[in-house]
């Protein structure tokens, strides 16, 4: 186990897409390791969980306060207003309603471009700042179908984003294959069981944005899909850890 700072010879900086969601926070802990400079962006699309958005708040401030080594590399967060094409691409995550499988298989909280959009977003801010590497808690592994998570997507995209803004962009995603308890198993060797309780208090995966239920994986509805995948994960974690 390995809790210290960012490696000294890390060089580089990356714009880490940080939900306040288990994922993308085992994200930004593995780019505050791999990278000098690391700045977060967040997005409001009028997600019925908006509750995530002030999860990324507080988290960003405890990671500052109780991980200064692995927050050195830690800069700037930017909250991106996308309620316009949320309304846009309105889906069972937007709208208040039950959450249902659709014909084709795909549950109703599919957001229909919502990866290509906030990756979009964030190469134009990463343009700006000088930030070419995308890093995104995207998983092809034991997730819910979503063809926007899917490795060949986003190679299309870093292509279409390089070629179209006449810079370079890498998207990383270093969870994309491996399933919810092998994420665990990353959050612990990145910062120890500080950080996997971290993320068990305080981010937020449910999609009904329940918090006022605790269990041991976290706080959530316990039954909506994204509930279901982060207990099972932690479960398997736990007997195997
Ligand atoms: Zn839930």
């Amino acid at each position: 186990m390995s809790t210290g700072s960012s490696s000294s010879s890390a060089t580089g900086a990356a714009l880490v897409l940080f939900s306040g969601g288990q994922d993308s926070t085992v994200c930004l802990a593995w780019a505050l390791r791999h990278y000098a400079r690391v700045e977060t962006i967040g997005f409001d699309y009028g997600q019925n969980h908006s509750v995530e958005l002030a999860c990324r708040t507080a988290l960003l401030e405890k990671l500052r306060a109780e991980f200064p080594a692995l927050a050195a590399a830690l800069g700037e967060d930017h909250c991106v207003d996308l309620r316009g094409y949320g309304a846009l691409a309105e889906s069972s995550l937007t709208r208040p309603r039950a959450i249902r499988m659709r014909e084709d298989g795909l549950p109703d909280t599919f957001v229909p471009g919502r990866n290509v959009m906030f990756l979009t977003a964030a190469a134009a801010l990463g343009y700006r700042r000088g930030l070419p590497v995308l890093v995104g808690g995207m998983c092809e592994t034991d997730y819910s179908g979503y063809p926007d998570c899917r490795r060949d997507t986003l190679d299309a995209l870093q292509k279409a984003l390089s070629l179209g803004m006449g810079m370079d962009f890498e998207i990383l995603t270093p969870l994309m294959h491996i399933d919810k308890a092998a994420t665990w198993a990353l959050a612990f060797e990145l910062g120890g069981m500080a950080l996997v309780d971290l993320i068990v208090e305080d981010t937020h995966t449910c999609y009904r944005g329940v918090r006022d239920q605790t269990h041991d994986w976290g706080k959530g509805c316990g039954t909506c899909p994204a509930c279901v995948l982060r207990a099972r994960g932690w479960q398997v974690w736990k007997k195997g850890a």
